[in-house]
């Protein structure tokens, strides 16, 4: 599959690495919006949020999980953001399910 999260995880593109698990693979974002942005997917591919199911809500969970430990190293005390963009009305430019973790200062403005 061309896929370049895929690519990642199996290491044929080289990434900033900040967590990893059997699950899980979290680098750091090649554009950072924010002092930490940080990427959260599962190791297995799955195209994005609306193709979550019984069968995989697991990965989520497991993303999620990683993103506390995660967010606690990075120092993200005060708050922090996670943001999944879903199919093209939603932004989404890579088709591997991630969700941004964003913090490292106030980050202001919001949309919900
Ligand atoms: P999306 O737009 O799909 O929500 O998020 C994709 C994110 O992947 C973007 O923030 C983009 O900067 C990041 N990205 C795209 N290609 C690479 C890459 O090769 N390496 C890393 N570290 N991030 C990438
Ligand atoms: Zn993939």
């Amino acid at each position: 599959m061309d896929c370049i999260f895929c690519k990642i995880v199996s290491g044929d593109i080289p990434s900033q690495v900040v967590y990893e698990d059997d699950y899980v693979y979290a680098f750091r974002d090649i554009s950072p919006q924010t002092p930490t942005h940080i990427l959260i997917i599962p190791k297995e591919h799955v195209d994005s949020a609306a193709a979550i199911t019984p069968d995989n809500s697991v990965l989520t969970a497991k993303c999620f999980e990683a993103i506390a430990k995660i967010a606690k190293v990075e120092g993200l005390d005060s708050g922090f953001r996670v943001i999944t963009n879903v199919g093209k009305s939603g932004g989404q430019t890579v088709y591997h399910l991630h969700y941004h973790l964003l913090g490292g200062k106030d980050l202001g403005v919001r949309l919900v």
